[in-house]
């Protein structure tokens, strides 16, 4: 498996819905947030790159698989208020962390400087509230060879940036933390192949507010139900 930020946060909110997700492959309905931040990432992209507003919300409209919550007005809208800037859009990464982990991730916009996240949330965040932006900065320093680099938050619906400048030692604590959940991963799943019956045990349930969003609560209530 290669690992990304999402990917880790989610085994780290609750093992057993990672567990459902990404190790029995099963498929989660694809929500507004998700749908409308995937069109509008495709129309910003595409928009920075030359194509026409309205071809670049055509374009997302399809991305978002037609999605029924997501409109032509707010793909528009939140589109219309990132910043007039250029760059490499969508820069695909693939880096070892160490011990046979891959950690990959996508960056918004890369620029000389620095490089973009676009998050299209109702609420607002801090740069280093999640270790996002630290692997983002990690990954780029590591591919240009470079010892420093501005790593910005950029919230649409309320046209606020949230940046910090990121060496080297900044980043430590973001890849320990990848790297330690990866290997306590591959652990468990070389566990899961001798002793299939330890699932739960191995990928426990974690209740939390998280859970109104989360698709797998029958499974996880009968599993709960069964094991007391
Ligand atoms: S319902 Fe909550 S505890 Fe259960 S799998 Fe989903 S997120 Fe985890």
């Amino acid at each position: 498996m290669i690992y990304s930020f999402s990917r880790l946060s989610l085994y780290e909110t609750c093992p057993y819905r990672f567990y459902q997700k990404y190790l029995l492959d099963k498929t989660e309905p694809v929500t507004k947030p998700l749908a409308l931040g995937k069109a509008v990432h495709k129309a910003i992209e595409l928009k920075i790159n030359g194509m026409s507003e309205h071809e670049a919300i055509i374009e997302a409209i399809i991305e978002s698989d037609f999605h029924p919550e997501v409109t032509y007005e707010e793909i528009a809208s939140l589109m219309q208020r990132a910043p007039k800037v250029s760059g490499q859009t969508e820069v695909h990464f693939v880096l070892p962390l160490g011990g046979g982990i891959q950690l990959q991730g996508y960056i918004d916009l890369l620029e000389e400087e620095q490089f973009w996240d676009w998050k299209s949330n109702w609420r607002p965040y801090r740069a280093n509230d999640t270790r996002q932006l630290a692997l983002y900065a990690w990954a780029i320093m590591k591919i240009r060879g470079i010892s420093q680099i501005k790593g910005t938050l950029f919230f649409l619906r309320f046209r606020k940036a949230e940046s910090f400048m990121y060496s080297y030692s900044d980043t430590n604590e973001a890849r320990e933390w990848a790297h330690g959940l990866a290997e306590e991963i591959e652990m468990k799943k070389s566990c899961l192949e001798s002793f299939p019956d330890m699932a739960s045990s191995l990928f426990p349930s974690m209740p939390g507010s998280h859970c109104k969003h989360c698709p797998f609560v029958l499974e996880c209530y009968k599993e709960k139900k069964y094991n007391c």
